[in-house]
Formats: C-alpha cells, sequence, structure tokens
C-alpha cells in the first residue's frame, strides 16, 4: 500500500504557485481573491483562515467581507456585482454555509464565470460537463491532481464515487469521465452499495460518515479516496473511510487529515492564479 500524500503534494503546488505569482508581480500583475462569509459558523472561519494564510504564503492578495447573518438577499447580491465589477479583483469565493433564507444558488450564479474560483457557476459546471476548460470545483479538481500525481492509471478503469453533491460527487463523475473512467456514482438510495463498491478501481468515499468505507467494500489493490471530514466521539478528525482496515486491502489511500483536504486550498490557489492570467495576463 502508498500513501496518497496529499499534504507534501499540495506543498509542491503553492510552492510551484508562488514562483509564478513572483513572476506575474514582477509585471505588475498582482492575483485578488475576495471572499465572502455570512455569520460565524466556526468551521466556515476556519476554512477561511486556511485560505487567507495560503493566499499570504504565495502572494495573492486576500479581502475579506465579513457579513452579519441579518444581511439580506439583495445586499448580498449587490455585494457580487460590485466585486465582479472590480477590475483588481480576480477570484470572488462565497463560503458556504450562508444562513437559512438566502438563496445561495442565485448568489454563485451571479457570480461572474470568469471569477468563480470555486466553479460553482453553471457556466462552469456546464462547460465541464461537455469537457471544455473551465473552473473546476476545487476538491474533485484536487482529487484527479492526486491520482495524476502518482501515475495512477483512470483510462478504462471502474471508478465509483459516493456521494453526489454539487460541489464534490457530481462535478467528480465529469472530471473521471473526461479522463475515459467507467463512472458508477452512489447515493444515499442506492441498493446493495457493497456489490458496486467492490468493483471499483478507484473508490471515492465523499458522503460525510465516518468509517462507512469497510474493508469488505473494498477489491484488493483498489486506490481509495476519502475526502470525507467527519469529527468522531474523541473530537478527532475522521474521514469516511476505515483507513486501518482498507488500508491492507488497497494499492493506493489517501489519509485523513493530510490527503484531500490540503489539496482543496492548493487547487483554489490554482483557480484564481489561472483566472488572474486570463483577466490580466
Ligand atoms: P453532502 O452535500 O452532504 O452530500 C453527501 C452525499 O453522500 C449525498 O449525495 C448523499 O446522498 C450521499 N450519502 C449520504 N449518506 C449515504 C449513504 N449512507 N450511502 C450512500 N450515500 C450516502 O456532502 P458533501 O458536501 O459532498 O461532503 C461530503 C464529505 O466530504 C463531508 O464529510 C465533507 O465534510 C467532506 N468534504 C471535504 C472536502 C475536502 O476538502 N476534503 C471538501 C468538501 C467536502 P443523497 O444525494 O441521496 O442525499
Amino acid at each position: 500500500m502508498e500513501l496518497i500524500d496529499g499534504k507534501a503534494l499540495a506543498k509542491k503546488i503553492r510552492e510551484e504557485l508562488k514562483e509564478e505569482v513572483t513572476e506575474l508581480r514582477k509585471q505588475g500583475i498582482i492575483p485578488k481573491l475576495a471572499v465572502i462569509m455570512v455569520g460565524d459558523d466556526k468551521a466556515s472561519a476556519v476554512y477561511v483562515r486556511n485560505k487567507s494564510k495560503a493566499c499570504n504564503e504565495i502572494g495573492i492578495e486576500f479581502e475579506e467581507y465579513l457579513k452579519d447573518a441579518n444581511i439580506t438577499q439583495e445586499e448580498l447580491i449587490a455585494l457580487i456585482k460590485e466585486l465582479n465589477n472590480r477590475k483588481d479583483v480576480d477570484g470572488i469565493l462565497l463560503q458556504s454555509p450562508i444562513p437559512k433564507g438566502l438563496d445561495i444558488r442565485e448568489a454563485f450564479n451571479t457570480i461572474d464565470a470568469s471569477k468563480d474560483v470555486d466553479g460553482f457557476n453553471p457556466i462552469n459546471v456546464g462547460k465541464l460537463s461537455i469537457g471544455e476548460d473551465a473552473f473546476i470545483s476545487c476538491t474533485p479538481y484536487g482529487v484527479v491532481k492526486m491520482l495524476e500525481a502518482y501515475n495512477i492509471p483512470v483510462e478504462g478503469k471502474r471508478a465509483v464515487i459516493i456521494g453526489r453533491s454539487n460541489i464534490v460527487g457530481k462535478p467528480l463523475i465529469q472530471c473521471l469521465l473526461n479522463k475515459n473512467a467507467t463512472v458508477t456514482v452512489c447515493h444515499s438510495k442506492t441498493k446493495n452499495i457493497d456489490e458496486i463498491t467492490k468493483q471499483a478501481d478507484i473508490l471515492v468515499a465523499a458522503l460525510g460518515k465516518p468509517k462507512f468505507v469497510t474493508e469488505n467494500m473494498v477489491k484488493d489493490g483498489a486506490t481509495v479516496i476519502d475526502v470525507g471530514i467527519n469529527r468522531n466521539e474523541d473530537g478527532k478528525l475522521v474521514g469516511d473511510v476505515d483507513f486501518e482496515n482498507v488500508s491492507k486491502k488497497a494499492s493506493y489511500i489517501t489519509p485523513v487529515p493530510g490527503g484531500v483536504g490540503p489539496m482543496t486550498i492548493a487547487m483554489l490557489m490554482y483557480n484564481v492564479v489561472k483566472a488572474t492570467k486570463a483577466r490580466k495576463g
């Protein structure tokens, strides 16, 4: 079994981006990410802090818009439109979740597709699905980069994804399909899920249930990617895969923490630099 070291790979990607941004800055091009956070969700605050740290390290300017939970939908949309119109802003990210009563879909749809570094705007989702160049949602993009970095063959392989969310499962279907895998997606209504997962050469768990994927659900020699981030009873971060037992069967496996998580932020930085080059380069 080989561990897929997302932390080390993410560090390498961030270092490469730092070099690229240093060159851009020499030409007077300064990448800028604007992040909107609504309310005081504690987990979101940690995610935003980590994104800010990554931006600082790479040389991307970071602007934070912390908005009160009682912001109106109109005010939120007006803020996004203002950032759309700002020439200096290259990427716009709306941290989810936002308080109930606000329409996050309308907000995502308002973000200009050329600044949509999270890849949630329907234009980017659509482009990805027809195989055109797009901003790809950062977590699935991170999964793809890990497979590439470890030279794990995808073409002709059977890939099974557990989870069909708009931010992880669905864009990952397209990413793996574009790489010529045969893709099956499972969800909460799937029957006999272990019969399906056992056929996977590449198994991705993205459902948010600790230790859901057990050894008997995995084929010998499979590549297992654990997207899940959960807290167990002791408050420890755990994935969706029973790492201890599944790692004995897998040929490659990602740990939690230190797997997909750091890759998500690295790919966000990648998307901001890509947006900057497209707009200002
Ligand atoms: P989500 O929106 O809650 O979606 C969960 C998906 O899993 C749904 O499609 C759901 O099916 C499916 N599911 C739930 N229970 C299931 C079961 N018993 N059997 C089969 N499928 C089941 O979650 P998400 O936002 O995609 O996130 C999934 C996990 O990834 C979470 O732990 C989250 O914290 C983590 N995550 C990690 C990163 C990262 O950077 N590493 C980024 C994003 C998310 P239905 O559609 O039928 O309801």
